[in-house]
């Protein structure tokens, strides 16, 4: 039997926990004359767990983040939520993306709340509302806005009209309103101004209506990141709503890219936080390749000296980024092993990758390798595997395959 699988992500506990705590801290941490004090009582965190919880793993990492105090999670969807609700069964469950045909009997019975955006999702939770025999006002529906991202959401133009289907569906409760931004992560992009411009007015004629949702709610890591939170935060405050921030990637130790004329406050923030995977193997074999040994598929790469190569059992398969390759010509990414950069030789393969170990002599099968996460003081990062990969860390951590057994640590 294998004792520990020789290709494996290590999830952190304590990291998470970590994570999370922190960002519970910028919470209230911003100036206290912006903050009124009775706000920042009403402000929550959303812990967003989505993509298998940006690849780390639903469970363990949904319920370490309730028994670290997450009173809300967000998903993506209802297949997602039903998974969730057995894993967390008090918990406030939001699936992001709007309600679909057919989802919304599963959806009830887990006791999830959507997201709803047209009249049709509303009159699909209505049908589902009376199959229960559940009473008025019982469904609490999240409404979201469509401020300017033209994804999800209710246009300006027709949020009149599906406020009167709400009027005529009962059942339901409009129980949040949400917008998401764009251009969060760019600090003094126009867009964030529009966007903001938007809700709030989408919000006013909501209350004009005679709606008065419980939670109002914008805003992802970066907002939160760069202590941007409190400026969407006057829009609930003026209804009387508590709001939540939905942070996602800064769980689990990453941050967007910032850009704008005043990022140290988001940089600062950044650096607080801890990567919450590491993905390790161990070598396979290793074999010494003399001067014009042709290396890996098309061979783009030859040996221009005596070289030592070690081979990986890990590949595309697993999740390893192919623009990791490298030519004679062009460097691609590298692992750690004994704590040094071994770079990538060739092309990576479905299920095997070979590096270069020829300043690395001790190296042997079975020794440690580090794809992602550190090994005696250095360290590799999402970030760097997404800009040799040309992605974002999100896509890099998303993208390990199932087949790489999650396994709990400290
Ligand atoms: C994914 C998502 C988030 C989290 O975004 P991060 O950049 O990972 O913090 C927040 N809100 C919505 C609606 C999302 O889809």
């Amino acid at each position: 039997m294998l004792t520990s699988p020789v290709t494996r992500a290590e999830i952190s506990r304590s990291r998470l926990v970590a994570n999370f705590k922190y960002l519970q801290s910028l919470l209230s941490a911003s100036d206290p004359p912006r903050r009124a004090p009775e706000l920042a009582a009403s402000t929550d965190l959303l812990a967003v767990v989505k993509a298998n919880a940006y690849g780390h793993g639903l469970s363990p990492c949904a319920p370490w983040l309730v028994q670290a105090g997450a009173n809300w999670l967000g998903i993506t969807s209802v297949e997602e939520g039903v998974a969730l609700r057995r894993l967390c069964p008090k918990v406030r469950i939001l699936v992001m993306r709007g309600l679909m045909h057919g989802e919304a009997d599963a959806l009830i019975d887990a006791q999830l709340i959507p997201t709803v955006w047209e009249p049709q999702q509303l009159l699909w939770l209505s049908d589902a509302a009376h199959k229960h025999n559940l009473a008025l006002g019982s469904v609490p529906v999240h409404l979201e806005i469509d401020s300017g991202m033209s994804r999800q959401g209710v246009d300006l133009a027709d949020l009149e009209k599906l406020l009167e289907t709400l009027q005529h569906t009962p059942e339901l409760r409009l129980s949040g309103v949400y917008t998401h931004f764009a251009s969060a992560d760019m600090l003094d992009a126009e867009q964030n101004q529009l966007q903001r411009a938007a809700f709030r007015k989408a919000v006013d004629q909501i209350a004009a209506a005679g709606f008065h949702p419980q939670w109002i709610h914008a805003g992802n890591s970066s907002t939160l990141l760069a202590q941007q939170h409190d400026l969407q935060n006057a829009i609930p405050a003026k209804h009387g709503a508590k709001t939540l921030i939905r942070p996602g990637i800064a769980l689990y130790g990453y941050a967007p890219e910032f850009s704008g004329s005043d990022i140290a406050a988001a940089e600062q923030a950044r650096a607080q936080l801890q990567p919450v995977l590491a993905w390790k193997t161990a070598i396979a074999s290793t074999r010494s390749a003399p001067p014009g040994t042709a290396v890996g598929y098309n061979a783009t790469f030859v040996a221009p000296t005596a070289m030592r190569l070690a081979l990986l059992p890990v590949g595309y398969a697993d999740g390893l980024n192919r623009k990791l390759s490298s030519t004679n010509s062009s460097a691609g990414g590298h692992v750690l092993i004994h704590g040094s950069a071994a770079p990538i030789v060739g092309r990576v393969s479905m299920d095997l990758t070979v590096v270069d170990v020829t300043h690395i002599p001790n190296a042997a099968p079975g020794d440690e390798v580090v794809i992602l996460g550190e090994q005696h003081g250095q360290r590799i990062t999402a970030d760097d595997h997404a800009r040799w990969a040309r992605s974002i860390p999100y896509e890099i951590l998303c993208a390990i395959a199932p087949r790489v057994p999650r396994v709990i640590c400290k």
